[in-house]
C-alpha cells in the first residue's frame, strides 16, 4: 500500500509450492489450524516499521504473524504428533516445517477446547487487554473510576472493557463504529453504554454517558476521537495508550504526538499517556494467560470473534478488519 496508502486484499497473493519430504532433528511438520490477522500488520507492510521489535515483511516471501497448528511430525524431543502448538511468527501456509523450539504447546482444555482464542482472548489480544489495564491504568476497586475505550468493538477493546469492569471499573463506556457493535457491547459484553462514533456528536454523547468525566481512557485509535475523550478527562486521570489505529495508513511518527490545544489539556489535567508495548511484560504472561483463561471459564469474560474461511482470503480478512468489518478478534480458520 506504500506509506500513506489503504491496504488491499491485492496486496496479497497465494502461491502453492512444495515443502520438503523430511524434516531434520528438532524440527516438526505441523498443518495449519488457525492465523490471526492485526492491525500492527500495517506497519510491517513499510520498509521502516516504526519499531525495533517489528521487522518488515518482505516483497515476495510469505508473510507470518500469530498462529496456531497441530504437529504432523516430530523431531522435536517436548513435540509429539498431535500436539497442538502456537508461535508470533506462524508462516501464512497450510503446512510448514517449523523449529520445534520456537513453538509453545497449547494446552485446549483452558478454553473449553476452543483452541483459536490462543490468538486472541487467551493470546497475545487478551494479555494486551489485561495488562494494558494493569500496568498503565491505575484501576482500583471502589475508586469509583468511569473508563472509555475506543475500538470497543474489537479484539483488544471488547476485551479491555470487560477486564476494567473486573478490576474495579464502576462505568464503561465503549466508542464502535457501527449501531451492531455497539449494541453486543451493552447486550453482551456489560458495557454500561456505546458511542457510534460515525453517526452524531461524539463530544456530547460521551458527556452525557460520563457525567463524572473519564478517569481511565483504554485508547486503540487515536486521532479525532481520542481528542475528543482526552478532553473530557479529570485531573490526574490516565489514557492506556494501547495502538492509534486511526494514524496506522499515515506516514506519522509513533506514537503520534497530540495537537497544541489536546496536549496542553493532558499536562496541565496530569493526565498520564505513557506508551505500552505487551512485550515488555511477558515476565508476566503465564499468570495472566491463567487469569484469563479462568474468567473465560467463569463466563467473567465474554469472547466474539469474526471467523474468515481459508488462507485464500486472508489479504481480504486484513483488509476487512482493517475497515472495521470483525466484531472480536478477526480468525482466519485455515481448513485441511
Ligand atoms: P481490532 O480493534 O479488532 O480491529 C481494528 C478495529 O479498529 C476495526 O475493526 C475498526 O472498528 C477500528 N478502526 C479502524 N480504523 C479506524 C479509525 N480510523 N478510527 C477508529 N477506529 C478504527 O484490532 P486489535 O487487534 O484489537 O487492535 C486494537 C489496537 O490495539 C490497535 O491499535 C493495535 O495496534 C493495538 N495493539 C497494541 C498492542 C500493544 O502492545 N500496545 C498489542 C496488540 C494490539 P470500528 O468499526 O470501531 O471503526
Amino acid at each position: 500500500p506504500g506509506k500513506n496508502g489503504v491496504p488491499v486484499a491485492e496486496n496479497f497473493r497465494l502461491e502453492q509450492s512444495t515443502i520438503a519430504d523430511t524434516i531434520q532433528a528438532g524440527q516438526v511438520r505441523v498443518r495449519t489450524l488457525y492465523l490471526s490477522v492485526d492491525p500492527y500488520m500495517r506497519c510491517r507492510m513499510n520498509e521502516d516499521t516504526g519499531s525495533d521489535y517489528l521487522l518488515p515483511w518482505q516483497l515476495s516471501e510469505v508473510a507470518d504473524g500469530g498462529g496456531i497448528g497441530v504437529v504432523e511430525e516430530s523431531k522435536h524431543d517436548n513435540l509429539a504428533k498431535g500436539d497442538f502448538v502456537t508461535s508470533f511468527s506462524w508462516p501464512w501456509q497450510t503446512v510448514a516445517i517449523l523449529d520445534g523450539s520456537l513453538l509453545q504447546k497449547l494446552v485446549p482444555q483452558l478454553v473449553n477446547g476452543h483452541l483459536s482464542y490462543f490468538l486472541g482472548a487467551a493470546g497475545m489480544t487478551g494479555l494486551t487487554a489485561l495488562l494494558g489495564v494493569r500496568e498503565k491504568g491505575h484501576v482500583a476497586v471502589g475508586a469509583n473510576q468511569t473508563m472509555v475505550v475506543s475500538g470497543a468493538a474489537g479484539a483488544c477493546g471488547s476485551l479491555a472493557g470487560q477486564i476494567g469492569r473486573l478490576e474495579g471499573c464502576s462505568r464503561v463506556v465503549g466508542i464502535a463504529g457501527t449501531d451492531e457493535k455497539c449494541s453486543v457491547l451493552v447486550q453482551e459484553m456489560g458495557f454500561d453504554a456505546a458511542v457510534n462514533y460515525k453517526k452524531g456528536n461524539v463530544a456530547e454523547q460521551l458527556r452525557e454517558l460520563c457525567p463524572g468525566g473519564v478517569d481511565v481512557y483504554f485508547d486503540n485509535v487515536g486521532g479525532d476521537i481520542s481528542d475528543t475523550v482526552i478532553s473530557q478527562m479529570n485531573q490526574n486521570s490516565h489514557i492506556i495508550l494501547c495502538g492509534q489505529i486511526s494514524q496506522y495508513n499515515k506516514d506519522v511518527p509513533y506514537p503520534p504526538p497530540l495537537p497544541p490545544d489536546i496536549e496542553k489539556i493532558q499536562k496541565e489535567r496530569n493526565i498520564t499517556r505513557e506508551r505500552f508495548l505487551v512485550l515488555n511484560y511477558m515476565d508476566k504472561q503465564e499468570a495472566s494467560i491463567l487469569q484469563l483463561c479462568q474468567w473465560i471459564q467463569e463466563g467473567k469474560l465474554k469472547v466474539r470473534e469474526t471467523v474468515v474461511e481459508g488462507l485464500a482470503n486472508i489479504g481480504a480478512a486484513f483488509q476487512s478488519m482493517m475497515n472495521g468489518g470483525n466484531i472480536g478478534k478477526q480468525i482466519v480458520s485455515v481448513s485441511k
